[in-house]
Parts: structure tokens; sequence; C-alpha cells
């Protein structure tokens, strides 16, 4: 199977969610074998719901086409350092492979802060690679935060 990047489709989600006003972070999850399982952008403000960050929507999304809690052998793509509460619930769905753009020094909890998969408690560690996209990713984050002063 050719490895193909879905850095480009999480990015384009990051950039809906900006028009639609929420903080531009997207994600895509991968099934096995190459299929996408789902996409989301963050919703936190439309749902009123601050754990509806794009990786815990695509998460969920794909969790219940599956019939499972468990997404093993899935690869995430998310435009942004996921934050400690993604990170959990990245290692809770058993995801194998994360891939992620920009790093995240303020509210990241894989690189930075609460290291979550760093942690003696965390059961599973998915196999990490960072800074894929990361200058659009970064770019759209300013884009929008600059727009908000
Ligand atoms: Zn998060």
């Amino acid at each position: 199977m050719a490895f193909t990047s879905h850095m480009a489709q999480a990015l384009a989600e990051a950039r809906a969610a900006a028009d639609r006003g929420e903080v531009p972070v997207g994600a895509v999850l991968v099934a096995p074998g190459g299929r996408v399982a789902a996409a989301a952008g963050n919703r936190t403000r439309e749902m009123s719901d601050p754990t509806a960050h794009a990786e815990i929507l695509a998460i969920r999304a794909a969790c219940a086409q599956a019939g499972s809690e468990r997404l093993p052998g899935h690869t995430l793509w998310v435009t942004l350092e996921p934050c400690p509460m993604c990170a959990a619930a990245i290692a809770a769905a058993r995801i194998e492979v994360l891939y992620y753009g920009a790093s995240d020094p303020r509210m990241g909890g894989v690189a930075h802060g609460a290291r979550v998969f760093d942690h003696p408690q965390c059961h599973h560690r998915p196999h990490i690679y960072d800074g894929i996209g990361a200058a659009e990713s970064r770019r759209l984050l300013q884009d929008f935060f600059a727009q908000r002063r």
C-alpha cells in the first residue's frame, strides 16, 4: 500500500473551522487499508462543548461507525499538537500512528505540558511524527487570532 499524506485534508478541515469562527484545527482518521474513516474540525463554539475538539469529533465518528471504542491500526492526522484531553482519547482508542503539524507549547499535551504518552499510566503510546504541514497550520492559527484582536 502506498503511503498517502492526509495532512492536506486535515488543513482543509482547519480552514473550514476558521470559516465557522472556530479555532482552526482539523483532524482526519484513516482506517487500516487507507480509507478515511472520519474528518472533522473544531466545533467547540457551535456545539457549546469544550470537548468538541477536531480529534475528539473524528474519534467519536469513527468509533460509532466501527461499533467499537477502539480503533486499532488507525492513523490520525491533526494540524496541531493534541491537547492532553485529546492525547488521552488517542491512547484510549488505541490509535496506532499520530501525525501532527504545528507544535503547541501553550496547550499541547504530547511534546509539552502533561506529555500524556510519556506517563507510566498511559497504556498505549502511538507512533508519533510531528512537524508535518506545520508552517501552513501555524499560518492558519496566526491569521485566525490576528483577526480576532
Ligand atoms: Zn484537544
